[in-house]
């Protein structure tokens, strides 16, 4: 899929925002739902979505919406640190199928990092235990502030 196109009300995300598919959900406020990714490239895989968006990617996202949503991804990373204490954080995001991009309603990745632990693959990984994920999940979510 290109950097075009019309949003899609079936995609995965939208699922979970609708409670029509499962999610191991760590936080949510007006704006913004945090959920573990059910592929993680690494412990704590964290995904931010926008609640009221039909943006497929970044270009797409209307810039007050936006504003709202990276304070989130912020305030979910801070959440990642002191819940798994890593030694690193990376905050990305995709857009567009050549560039990795998978599910077409925009969202960030919040990957903790370890040292001496490799990146998983983006997109290439197993699936998580979704106990494991749940167990996560509140692990972050008692650390939002
Ligand atoms: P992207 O490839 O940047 O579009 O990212 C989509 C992400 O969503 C990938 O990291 C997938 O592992 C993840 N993902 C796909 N389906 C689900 C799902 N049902 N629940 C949680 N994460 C998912």
């Amino acid at each position: 899929m290109s950097l075009d196109g019309t949003y899609d009300d079936g995609n995965i995300f939208a699922k979970i925002l609708r409670g029509e598919a499962p999610a191991a959900r760590v936080f949510e406020d007006d704006h913004v739902l945090a959920f573990m990714d059910v592929f993680p490239q690494s412990r704590g895989h964290t995904l931010v979505i926008p609640k009221h968006s039909v943006a497929r990617n970044l270009l797409d996202e209307d810039p007050g919406v936006l504003a709202n949503v990276i304070l989130g991804v912020q305030r979910v990373t801070r959440a990642v640190r002191a819940a798994l204490n890593p030694d690193g954080i990376v905050v990305t995001q995709f857009n567009g199928a050549p560039a990795g991009q998978t599910v077409y309603h925009l969202h960030f990745h919040i990957i903790p990092r370890w040292e001496g632990v490799a990146l998983g693959r983006h997109g290439a990984g197993g699936m998580a235990d979704p106990g494991e994920l749940k167990v996560l999940a509140a692990e972050i979510a008692a650390k939002i502030s």
